[in-house]
């Protein structure tokens, strides 16, 4: 008899290798941190002497669980901001509580809590993307779990990476430390295509290939990201992705929601592992990933939980059952998506698609004692049929929860016995947790109570305070607009064309301040619009000071340029009303007295409005400066002879009713 440190016997074993063998009395024994035998009870009774058996009678000893794509340390953003566009819910309240408060010790206790979590729903291995990834690392290593870490590279400021060479810096440092850990598999984490650059995707394609580390990246999860796609790169996702070398790495493809055929051709020609996130996808309303489509191509397609701040929880059984369901949705088929297939794609074809199958997803000799072990001695459970050999998997699909799980080994190591965890002490773990929940509760709250740390947690941050001297002169006519430019001390320097829509968004009161999103569409000569910007200005409503003549002067806090759709400022602010003004307005650069000053000619299409309006204005810095530009402009109104029932004292909204 060979002796092993342990054996697990009198369970239903499924083996998830190949063939899908499945042992009615079956028995698993483990030396060390490996597999060495598995099969009939009795067989293995007879072959092995165990310093430990354990009886699993009534169970379930499968391989441990694999969930394909998280960030483990938003367990302690879970329930954050929920309810919201991906869009909005990323760059308007991820992101930027991520910068205020992600250090490697919030990623540490995270990914504890994470791990904890994970174990108890039967998972072992996880792939995860996130910032300080050597903290995931040390954390998971410490609960004895496996991981795929994948260190976050992208374009934005990060925050553990100032600039996207600082982050690959990172990165390959990260995976120099890691490389030969037996439970922890650095990796390159691109964080999208659309949150990096093409030179970065390169780069970071050539890091993972020069290390032989998978690289895992976000593709295809919403529509707008392919539309965006098209429009910038004149191609969908994959193909760009390929383009810039990614698919020679060994990827691990989180979502491909919105992927084609032609491109499932491609990602399984080079061997692209896919993670299926079904509560994800559900909850942000991105879309049903074609998964049955991929199936049939060959992809491997593992399943994942994404992270607790999009699911809310890492439940992966869970997890399964929702990915069958869907499918058969989806496809109008309820044969699509059967047990077995569901349960292959969080073991053994989840490890194919995280690149670890030659560690994990399956118990069979040789590969490390990765294991779960799940009662089904629950009401929930009962009773049991045996005549469909299949039936023992949608038994676990379809009915076991992830409190039914009893076991779990990883690299030959106890993490949960009996159903209590052994490697992290959650207790402790968990009030930190709401201590850093108090404070980003605290921090979210003093920022949503003002509107320019508002815009400044999403800004392109061009913050300027700047002041504006303005006249508007309503006109039958355009004659004065000539007599204007034709002024002998007036020389014009530029002339643009366009339609200018702003919105305003109010909000309650007291705040006296105005978001304005303002787009312009710049027409050519033939009336078509050869280009579009847009802006997004903060103003204190109504003027700082009245010149003579009616000269105005304003406030403007912050400008910069508006890189979102108008909807994504519009959920995200969340302002008490929103008046539009749509105008078609000529605008001149003029030169007068050594003073560059705009002169804009506009006619007013929102609301409908006769006749024609005069602005002229100028941007300046210093009051004094003002003054003098207040006296420019006098002098030019007092010379064009604007009669004084003409100038318009405006507030900023009440433009047409006076
Ligand atoms: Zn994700």
């Amino acid at each position: 008899m060979v002796p092993v440190d342990a054996i697990l016997t009198n369970g239903v074993v499924l083996t998830m290798d190949d063939s899908y063998t499945v042992f009615q009395d079956g028995a698993v024994a483990i030396q060390a941190d490996s597999i060495v035998a598995v099969g009939d009870a009795s067989q293995i009774d007879q072959d092995y002497q165990a310093a430990e058996v354990v009886d699993c009678t009534g169970m379930v000893i499968a391989p441990g669980l694999i969930n394909a794509h998280t960030h483990v340390p938003m367990t302690l953003l879970r329930g954050l901001a929920d309810d919201l566009r991906l869009d909005v819910w990323l760059m308007g309240y991820m992101m930027p509580t991520e910068r205020e408060f992600v250090k490697p010790e919030f990623v540490e206790l995270g990914t504890s809590i994470a791990c904890a979590e994970m174990i108890r729903s039967g998972i072992t291995s996880f792939a995860d993307m996130y910032y300080f990834e050597d903290s995931v690392a040390k954390a998971t290593a410490q609960a004895g779990m496996r991981a795929v870490c994948g260190q976050t590279v992208m374009k934005f400021p990060a925050p553990d990476a100032e600039s996207f060479e600082e982050g690959l810096e990172r990165c390959r440092n990260f995976i120099i430390r890691w490389l030969s850990h037996p439970l922890i598999i650095p990796a390159v984490a691109p964080h999208a295509p659309y949150t990096t650059t093409a030179e970065m995707l390169q780069a970071c394609a050539a890091l993972a290939v020069e290390f032989d580390v998978p690289l895992h990246i976000h593709i295809a999860e919403t529509a707008l990201e392919v539309h965006n796609s098209r429009e910038e790169n004149n191609m969908p996702v994959v193909p760009w992705v390929k383009k810039h070398g990614v698919l020679n790495a060994r990827v691990i493809a989180a979502h491909c929601v919105h992927i084609d055929e032609g491109e499932m051709h491609t990602l399984q020609h080079h061997g692209v592992g896919i993670a299926h996130n079904p509560t994800s996808n559900l909850k942000l309303a991105s879309g049903l990933a074609p998964v049955d489509k991929m199936l049939t191509l060959g992809l491997n397609v593992g399943i994942g939980t994404d992270g607790t701040a999009s699911n809310n929880d890492l439940d992966l059984i869970e997890e399964i059952r929702l990915a069958a369901l869907i499918a058969k949705v989806q496809t109008d088929d309820p044969t699509a998506l059967p047990a077995r297939a569901a349960f292959a794609m969080a073991t053994s074809m989840g490890a194919r698609a995280l690149h670890i199958d030659h560690l994990t997803g399956s118990l069979v000799p040789g590969k490390r004692a990765d294991i779960a072990v799940i009662d089904l001695n629950r009401i929930h459970n009962q009773p049991r049929f045996k005549r469909d050999p299949d039936a023992i998997y949608s038994s676990i699909i379809y009915a076991s929860k992830s409190t039914d799980v009893r076991h779990v080994i990883c690299n030959g190591s106890w993490l949960m016995r009996d159903g209590e965890l052994l490697t992290v002490d959650t207790g402790e773990l968990l009030k930190e947790a709401a201590l850093v929940a108090a404070e980003i509760d605290a921090f979210l709250i003093a920022r949503e109570n003002d509107v320019l740390s508002k815009l400044l947690a999403i800004g392109e941050l061009q913050r300027e305070e700047s002041f504006e001297v303005q006249v508007k002169v309503r006109l039958d006519d355009s004659s004065v607009v000539d007599r204007l430019l034709a002024h002998p001390e007036v020389t014009v320097v530029r002339h643009s064309h366009y339609r200018q829509y702003d919105t305003y968004f109010e909000f309650e009161p007291p705040d006296f301040e105005l978001v304005r999103y303002r787009e312009d569409d710049f027409l050519d000569g033939d009336g078509n619009v050869s280009n579009v910007r847009a802006r997004l200005t903060l103003t204190a409503r109504g003027k700082v000071r009245e010149f003579d003549r009616s000269i105005l002067l304003s406030r403007s806090r912050y400008i910069s340029p508006a890189t979102r759709p108008l909807r994504f400022y519009r959920e995200y602010f969340k302002a008490r009303s929103e008046q539009t003004i749509a105008k078609e307005r000529r605008r001149w650069h003029v030169d007068y007295q050594g003073m560059r000053l705009y002169v804009n000619l506009d006619h007013l299409n929102e609301p409908e409005t006769e006749g024609l309006f005069l602005e002229i204005k100028s941007r300046t810095w210093s009051l004094n400066d003002a003054e003098q530009k207040a006296a420019a402009i006098a002098e030019l109104l007092e010379m064009l002879n604007v009669e004084p029932a003409a100038l318009i004292k405006q507030e900023y909204l009440t433009l047409v009713e006076t």
